[in-house]
């Protein structure tokens, strides 16, 4: 069986052709300009090439809902070219397939509950460290979605008392993804995030600032798995620094076998980067059940 899945983020678009096993068959990636340019590019690409269903997981935030209205739209974007934006019916349209529809991270966090390190969990987390911070959440065998859906990496931290700058985030002065993202990685310590992988500081105060997410999202969540995904966590270096730090601000009030064995508890994406495309094939396969 053939499924199409499209990966729309916020500068490129991820298109592929695959199998009802997540198997990859084929991919394109192009950049996200504004609907009129990129959408006709997206159906193009799928249009003949006998997919049964499609499974979108996008940037955000979007509406899940499905007796909104406005029910597959990407909504309130800072995107201005998408923002209210039909996504789903323009595809629909034109397509005439069933089309399976998430928030990228919730795609991702599916991915990794079908495929990778939540398969057989009832719940997990998947949170992408990157651009922006996002958290899909996997809870009792489903995507979590509530009155709009899980926009956790703009959760709100204690600030490190050595730390001065001021965040990227335009909302909050102190969120997560102000304060962990990619870009205040980068405009905090005035370089590339990659260039900083020998600076220890930088990754002490990254750990600080993720474990507090974390530790947020155990207490709120209790997940069976938290994976973490995104550019930045290629920084391998975190994984123990994060992993003590969770322990440190749990301090001993969750006794779980899980937090007794953290380093299998707060793992790394498993699926080659690929948890998000993956997770939008089994939206596709769960659209057409
Ligand atoms: P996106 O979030 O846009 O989908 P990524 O997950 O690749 O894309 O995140 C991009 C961000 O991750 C950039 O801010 C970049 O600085 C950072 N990044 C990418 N690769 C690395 C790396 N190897 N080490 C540290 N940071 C990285
Ligand atoms: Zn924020």
């Amino acid at each position: 069986m053939l499924l199409g899945a499209l990966e729309a983020g916020g500068t490129k678009m991820v298109l592929a052709i695959g199998n009802e096993n997540g198997e990859i068959l084929d991919r394109v990636s192009i950049p996200t300009e504004t609907p009129v340019i990129t959408v006709p590019k997206i159906i193009a690409y799928f249009k003949n090439k006998n997919i049964e269903a499609l499974g979108i997981g996008s940037f955000g935030p979007v509406d899940l809902d499905k007796e909104s209205k406005t029910f597959g739209y990407i909504t309130s974007t800072p995107k201005l070219a998408w923002a209210n934006y039909d996504i789903v019916g323009e595809i629909k349209k034109e397509l005439r397939i069933p089309v399976g529809f998430d928030t990228d991270v919730n795609a991702a966090a599916l991915g990794e509950a079908t495929w990778g390190s939540i398969k057989g969990l009832s719940s997990g987390i998947y949170i992408t460290v990157g651009t922006g911070i996002g958290v899909g959440v996997y809870m009792n065998g489903s995507l979590l979605h509530g009155m709009l859906h899980p926009e956790a990496g703009h959760v709100l931290l204690s600030k490190h008392s050595s730390d001065t700058f001021e965040g990227v985030c335009p909302y909050h002065p102190n969120c997560m993804e102000g304060l962990a993202s990619g870009p205040s990685i980068e405009k905090r310590w005035k370089e590339k995030a990659i260039a900083l992988a020998d600076r220890k500081e930088v990754w002490e105060l990254e750990a600080y600032y993720l474990a507090q997410g974390i530790a947020n999202y155990i207490l709120t969540l209790s997940p069976h798995k938290i994976v973490l995904g995104g550019g930045v966590m290629h920084q391998e270096q975190l994984f123990p620094l994060i992993r003590s730090q969770v322990v440190k601000l749990l301090n001993g009030y969750v006794k779980t076998a899980q937090i007794a064995d953290i380093d299998n508890y707060i793992v790394p994406a498993s699926l080659n980067d690929n948890q998000g495309i993956m997770g939008c094939i089994q939206l596709a396969k769960m659209e057409l059940l």
